[in-house]
């Protein structure tokens, strides 16, 4: 059964660019990448000591269930690390989120959907909201777009 995802990608090392093209075709191999968003230039969450990021979202159609395209994942960011830091392991270049996965409400040891975040974070609202806005964000009783506007009106 085809189950549609979106997905939030990011990377601060690097070619940024080329390494959130490269996790995107390597999530071909397992389904189809059916949207992607523009990429955006965000300042890093969390710790502020680190370079600032590029952050997309993408619309993921695959047979996959939630825990096997987290296996999925786990191994397209391992290949990412394993590429640029032969030597020196340093911060991972790609890191992917399962944000949404239609209407599905998950939540296990290892797997919380929708993302425990999602809703609090511009980095992903924005590019969510352009290539989803009319995604309903279960549990918000609201879109993507509504989440993004609230956000943006109440000035963080
Ligand atoms: P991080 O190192 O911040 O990328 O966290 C990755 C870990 O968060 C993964 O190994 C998952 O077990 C866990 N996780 C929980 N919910 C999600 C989700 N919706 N998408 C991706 N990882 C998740």
């Amino acid at each position: 059964m085809m189950r549609t995802y979106h997905l939030s990608l990011g990377s601060n090392m690097g070619d940024r660019a080329s390494i959130l093209r490269s996790g995107l075709d390597r999530l071909k191999a397992v389904g189809q990448v059916r949207k992607v968003s523009a990429f955006y230039e965000t300042k890093p969450w969390g710790n502020p000591d680190q370079a600032d990021f590029l952050n997309a979202a993408a619309e993921f159609q695959t047979d996959l269930l939630p825990e096997g395209l987290l296996d999925t994942i786990k191994k397209i960011e391992m290949e990412a690390g394993r590429d640029l830091t032969a030597e020196r392991w340093g911060p991972r270049p790609l890191d992917i989120d399962i944000l949404l996965q239609g209407t599905l409400r998950l939540s296990t040891p290892r797997l919380t959907i929708p993302h425990p975040h999602l809703a609090d974070r511009d980095f992903v609202l924005a590019p969510l909201s352009e290539i989803a806005p009319e995604v309903e964000v279960p549990g918000t009783g609201k879109t993507a777009a509504e989440l993004w506007a609230g956000r943006q009106a109440s000035g963080r």
